[in-house]
């Protein structure tokens, strides 16, 4: 039998986990990766794949200014094909939030994001196939876009494994495994593994995992749907900005095939809580409804749109709708990096080698993780943007 013993075990093979085994097999860890289905079969393979600035704290956003940059040119940085496309983004608010994207975009632009404001008229200009009738400004991003979740994963995985670190699909963990207060691995329906540090990145799966051993994260599963719609001949030019639509609240972003994906941003999308183990992965006819009406409004060329398949897949949404990154109080090795609340795609670059900084010790990521701590909620010092939109962080 191959050696089942490692430094660091993560469990999980979606976006976060994959980064942090490449991450880790990078300096050097000996790395055990652990995936109950295959390389992207949760959240990161149902991913809209849309990689923005726009957050409205310092640390996201310095987050996903350092991903970007990774996106942009992956195959230089780490190797591999993430389906990357440069594409823009319009974040589109009405008059009642102005002056909260306005401060986002000043926060933005401190933080190094090349982001600018757009009153209706020079959104038309951009893109002059929206109506902006009930908009009251939009923040423009340019390099911003969008990337496959499956690729990418399975990118970053492949580069692990060249660097030594073991990438094992089909292997579910079924315990993690503790004595005297510490990690000594964990248990699998393939027998155990020992490692002196395990990295939960389960995803929706992840509260789950982390109260087996007694912590209760507040992390609920919940279904969110894309709807696939073909875009009529010429409506819409190939490569247009990723719409994200405060006013309508939904998203739209180009596919190739002049396909495009639409989704909801209404912090509503919390409440479809699911089993992660048994939910439709199916898109609703009603929601493909509703996002073709919000779809038509904006862009009404799009009135003319023919429905596609579609897709359902799971949000991992915590209380403050931020993710939980760190070491577990109490328990010496167990790090949980969870709770992603929708966002945690565009953050995977980053979010390795933070958790490589908190699985070695040694800070090379110039992000601190401390906000992201589990300690935060019995503390009450949750994370908290300047808007009212909990959705986009
Ligand atoms: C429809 C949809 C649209 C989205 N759009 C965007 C977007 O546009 N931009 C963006 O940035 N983010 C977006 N997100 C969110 C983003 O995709 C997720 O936050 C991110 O992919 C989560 O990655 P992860 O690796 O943390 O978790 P996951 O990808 O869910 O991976 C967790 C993995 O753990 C495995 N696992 C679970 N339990 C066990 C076990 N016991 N043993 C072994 N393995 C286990 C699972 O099989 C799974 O592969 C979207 C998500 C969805 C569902």
């Amino acid at each position: 039998m191959a050696d089942q013993t490692a430094e660091v075990i993560i469990i999980g093979g979606g976006i976060t986990g994959t980064s942090a085994a490449y991450q880790l097999a990078r300096r050097g860890q000996r790395v055990i990766l652990l995936e109950k289905r295959f390389i992207a079969a949760g959240g990161t393979g149902r991913t809209g794949g849309i990689i923005r600035q726009h957050y409205s704290n310092e640390t996201t956003i310095r987050m996903a200014l350092h991903s970007l940059k990774v996106w942009r040119d992956f195959d230089a940085v780490v190797g591999g094909d993430v389906g990357w496309r440069r594409t823009g983004a319009l974040v589109t608010v009405d008059q009642r939030d102005l002056e909260g994207l306005k401060a986002n975009i000043a926060l933005q632009r401190q933080v190094g994001v090349q982001v600018d404001f757009l009153d209706a008229a020079a959104v038309r200009e951009v893109a002059p196939y929206l109506n902006v009738e009930d908009i009251g400004g939009a923040a423009y991003e340019p390099e911003a876009g969008c990337a496959d979740g499956s690729m990418a994963a399975n990118s970053f995985a492949a580069r692990a494994r060249d660097l030594g670190a073991r990438v094992l699909q089909g292997v579910t963990v079924t315990a993690v495994t503790t004595a005297h207060g510490r990690i000594t691995g964990v248990e699998t329906d393939q027998g155990s593994f020992s490692a002196p540090v395990v990295v939960n990145a389960a995803g929706p799966w992840g509260a789950r995992l982390a109260a087996t051993v007694g912590f209760d994260v507040p992390v609920e599963p919940s279904r969110h749907q894309i709807s696939v719609f073909h875009q009529p001949a010429g409506a819409l030019p190939t490569g247009h900005p990723v719409i994200l639509d405060f006013v309508q609240g939904f998203y739209l972003r180009p596919e190739t095939g002049a396909l495009s994906l639409v989704g909801s941003i209404e912090a509503s999308e919390a409440a479809n809580q699911v089993d992660p183990d048994g939910f439709d992965e199916h898109v609703d006819m009603d929601f493909n409804l509703d996002m073709a009406n919000r779809t038509e409004h904006r862009l009404p060329l799009m009135g003319a749109a023919q429905v596609g398949k579609g897709w359902a897949g799971l949000y991992d949404v915590s209380l403050d709708w931020h993710p939980i990154m760190g070491r577990m109080p109490g328990l010496e090795g167990f790090i949980c990096v969870f709770g992603w609340s929708g966002s945690g795609f565009k953050m995977g670059p980053v979010v390795g080698e933070m958790i490589a900084d908190l699985a070695t010790g040694e800070r090379r990521c110039p992000i601190d993780p401390h906000p992201f701590r589990f300690e935060r909620f019995a503390e009450g010092d949750l994370v908290r943007g300047q808007y009212a939109y909990s959705i986009i962080g």
